[in-house]
């Protein structure tokens, strides 16, 4: 199904998502404008220092092959096959994400984010306007208004379809929670976020194993480190803003040296710009938004983190955003170009799979931050991991379905809750962590398969 008599689409954000977006539609043959209140980044961002990524999963890249762009983005993409967890009293233990070749990709989000500008722009036609601000939108009429950050002048638009893709902060959700009967909540979490680096050893090689996420898990707070293709590694801390220990409380850099010497110590030593980093780069906050309906009749929709912005535990903001233009474009052929139904039946699909995935990632936020030394949660962990290592054919772990698989998340969900209390009701009724020691747990599982792995 091509572009209607080329209709005139606006996208408002030219992050992941909206240019993800924007590619599709303009290779429809769409006539596609992209808004976005930032400059282009493609000259601001030369040489402007910190790189950030993000690790992008099978989702992400069904969405990138689609449009042919998997390979393009594989090149610099690192691999990652599963996470290195360092204890406090720096030992390591390994645990693949999953079976065989299965691994998730470290891709730099700025390099992404300019790859799909660049192939909007010049294999599809799509036009972007930078440093335009949409001030309000018209929602029966899709008119819009942008202020030019510059000139400080008023743009008006006329459109025939507008979508919102400028993330969990979106003024087009704005203007639409005007609306009656539009739900909406925002929720923070206790924790607060901040960019650190770990920089590549005198050779110029990664100075921890760079296939890996590595993870320094505390409780109510964590070290995640992502590798970059110039040696480097992107960590991120995750924090309360406040109580103790917080970021609040880490207001000096003897106290920064002082924590990071006691809580991360293989971290510390690896990490010399650490006081200045910490210093100079933002904390942020992170926030869950949910709202519905996402769709204004045929005119006006929300996409990607407008609407469903949820915390980074599982790794799958983007992700859900690229597989949200994915089922758009699907929606797009069942529906043959008419958006007065491509946009509600879009709704009606995505809403429940986008509330899935905020559930499970915020579920493992918990997890991370509770569960960590639960011994009856590790038991699970260790059960499940045996399983899967002796009939990778048969079971699928939560957390397979929802990385390595196109399952919706809704049902992934659904499945990984029934998994969880099956386990439960097992462990409650043998004695299984003394069957790992007398190493009878293989017949175990053999002898109950049909009941550990009914889905
Ligand atoms: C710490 C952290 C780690 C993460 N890690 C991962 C990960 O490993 N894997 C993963 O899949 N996801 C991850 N995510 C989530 C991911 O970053 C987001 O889901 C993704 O960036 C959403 O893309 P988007 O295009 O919808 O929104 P955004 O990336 O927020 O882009 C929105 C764009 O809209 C523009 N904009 C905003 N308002 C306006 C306006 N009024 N007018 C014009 N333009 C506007 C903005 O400038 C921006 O360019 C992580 C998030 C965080 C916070």
């Amino acid at each position: 199904m091509e572009g209607k008599d080329k209709e005139n689409i606006t996208i408002v954000g030219a992050g992941l998502v909206g240019c993800l977006l924007a590619c599709y539609l303009g290779k429809r043959g769409y006539k596609v404008t992209v808004y976005e209140k930032r400059a282009d980044r493609r000259k601001a961002s030369a040489g402007a220092g910190r790189s950030i990524n993000l690790a992008c999963s099978d989702r992400g890249w069904q969405a990138l092959d689609h449009i042919g762009l998997g390979d393009v983005v594989r090149q610099e993409a690192i691999p990652m096959r599963g996470r290195m967890l360092h204890s406090q009293e720096e030992q390591l233990n390994f645990q693949p994400y999953g079976t065989g070749n299965q691994a998730i990709y470290s891709v730099s989000r700025g390099g992404l984010n300019s790859i799909l500008m660049e192939h909007a722009e010049n294999d599809f036609g799509v036009e972007f306007v930078f440093d335009m601000k949409c001030m309000d939108v018209d929602l029966e009429t899709a008119k819009a208004t942008f202020l030019h950050y510059g000139t400080k002048q008023e743009h008006h638009i006329q459109s025939d379809v507008i979508l919102g893709a400028d993330g969990a902060f979106s003024r087009v959700r704005g203007i639409m929670q005007r609306m009656d009967h539009f739900d909406y909540t925002q929720d923070y979490i206790e924790s607060d976020y901040k960019e650190l680096c770990i920089p590549a050893g005198a050779d110029g090689n990664h100075v921890l194993d760079k296939e890996a996420l590595h993870i320094w898990p505390r409780g109510k707070f964590m070290l995640i480190a992502l590798p970059n293709p110039d040696g480097s590694f992107t960590c991120t801390l995750f924090m309360p803003y406040e109580g103790v220990p917080s970021f609040e409380q880490l207001n000096n850099p003897a106290e920064i040296e002082k924590y990071f010497k006691e809580v991360f110590p293989d971290a510390y030593r690896i990490m010399p710009s650490l006081k200045q980093d910490f210093e100079e780069n933002p904390q942020a906050s992170l926030v869950i938004i949910r709202c519905h309906p996402w769709n204004y009749k045929g005119k006006v929709c929300l996409i990607g983190d407008a609407s469903h912005a949820i915390v980074p535990f599982y790794g799958q903001g983007m992700n859900s955003g690229f597989e949200d233009v994915y089922v758009l474009d699907q929606m797009i052929d069942k529906y043959e170009g008419d958006w007065n139904n491509i946009l509600p039946a879009f709704t009606k699909l995505r809403k429940p799979d986008a509330d899935a995935i905020a559930d499970l990632a915020l579920y493992n936020y918990r997890v991370m931050a509770d569960s960590v030394n639960d011994p009856d949660f590790l038991l699970r962990k260790k059960l499940e991991h045996r399983i899967m290592e002796l009939y990778p054919e048969k079971y699928k772990s939560l957390y397979s379905m929802v990385t390595f698989s196109h399952m919706r998340y809704s049902e992934a969900k659904r499945r990984g809750i029934a998994q969880d209390e099956r386990f439960k009701k097992i462990i409650s009724e043998h004695d299984v962590a003394s069957m790992f020691k007398r190493e009878e747990i293989d017949a175990f599982i053999h002898k109950n398969l049909d009941i550990l792995i009914h889905s």
